[in-house]
């Protein structure tokens, strides 16, 4: 898909670091988990302790990553990062958790797919900033315990029942993202085209931001394909029928739905009659993975009311019916 939630490539990874917003004054939205961490980490700045450890969840793009970095400026020391899949053996972790500074703040993203040998170390450095290494091999082989810097996990997962209970269990706060408001991502696309430089009106960035799927990285990446439409068919001036224009060519549909939203209504639909059909058919029936329908395409579809999750199945909603210019069947769900 184009305009997918995740970042894309380096050069993408690289704008996406230059829009970051770099203090919590700046992250637009979520006012819940902000208000929260403005506490607790003045809190834990006043004692000169580590903060207790974060589990921020929710889809891609909402702000998981930015908001790690801000939380350790915030918090006036260093930022380690890694991702659950990327630390593959113990030693990889004991690695970087010995090399932690007093108080840092240490970002694991994806953290439900860390392997279960490296997630047994991290409990106790979660709990006593401990860890318990093996020294040698075979016969000679010893165990000894490690002392660690206090420190503050920041773990990252699009789905918070993805976590095995023992480490859910250790985070002592917890911030569900939710997706943002047209408003707030109104906010977020003008402050990016002020730092890229591109001149936008009200009407061209409130377009935008309703046609975001409620996603600052979407957002930012819609802003982007749009001011290079402005540039090369208009004058560079981002308006409303400039993205109009724009976001059409892009597939994006008027209420924001982009294709891959609009095939698995399609699917739920004509080949599953409304539902409710279980998340393996319509991962079989678009050529999805199922992983990706659960965490990136299904969440908003859900929050929009286009689509219902069931203990049964999938069912799509009147909405749905109409989105897609179809009269209901009589009884349909929603
Ligand atoms: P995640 O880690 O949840 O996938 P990121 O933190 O990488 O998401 O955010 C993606 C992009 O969206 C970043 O480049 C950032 O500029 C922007 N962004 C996210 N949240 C906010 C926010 N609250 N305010 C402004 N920009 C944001």
């Amino acid at each position: 898909r184009m305009v997918s939630a995740s970042p894309a490539s380096p050069n993408e990874e690289a704008i996406e670091r230059a829009l970051r917003p770099k203090g919590l004054a700046e992250y637009v939205g979520q006012a819940k988990a902000r208000e929260q961490l403005e506490i607790f980490i003045g809190a834990a700045r006043k004692r000169a302790e580590a903060l207790d450890h974060v589990l921020l969840f929710g889809p891609p793009g909402l702000g998981k990553t930015t908001l790690s970095h801000i939380i350790a400026t915030e918090l006036g020391v260093n930022l380690r990062q890694t991702s659950g899949p990327v630390l593959e053996k113990p030693k990889d972790l004991a690695a970087i958790l010995t090399n932690l500074e007093k108080n840092d703040v240490l970002f694991i993203d994806e953290i439900h797919r860390l392997s279960p040998v490296v997630e047994e170390i991290l409990y106790p450095a979660l709990e006593d900033y401990q860890i318990d290494i093996m020294i040698g091999e075979g016969p000679a082989a010893r165990s000894i315990k490690l002392d660690l810097q206090p420190f503050t996990l920041v773990g990252a997962t699009t789905r918070a029942g993805m976590l095995t209970n023992p480490l859910r269990d250790r985070f002592g706060i917890v911030a569900r993202l939710e997706f943002y408001t047209p408003e707030e991502l109104a906010r977020i696309v003008h402050r990016s085209a002020g730092l890229l430089n591109a001149p936008i009106d009200a009407a061209g960035a409130a377009e935008i931001a309703r046609r975001s799927r409620g996603t600052p990285r979407i957002a930012n990446r819609l802003l982007r394909r749009v001011r290079d439409y402005a540039d090369v068919k208009g004058n560079g001036r981002i308006d409303k029928p400039i993205a109009d224009l724009a976001l059409a060519m892009l597939d994006v549909d008027p209420h924001g739905l982009d294709v891959m939203d609009r095939k698995l209504l399609e699917a739920v639909v004509h080949r599953f009659d409304g539902g409710p059909v279980g998340l393996d058919n319509v991962a079989a029936a678009i050529g999805e993975e199922s992983g990706t329908i659960e965490d990136v395409i299904e969440p908003y579809l859900i929050q929009q009311g286009y689509l219902q999750r069931t203990p049964r199945g999938r069912i799509a909603t009147l909405a749905a019916y109409r989105h897609l210019g179809l009269a209901p069947p009589a009884g349909a769900g929603g």
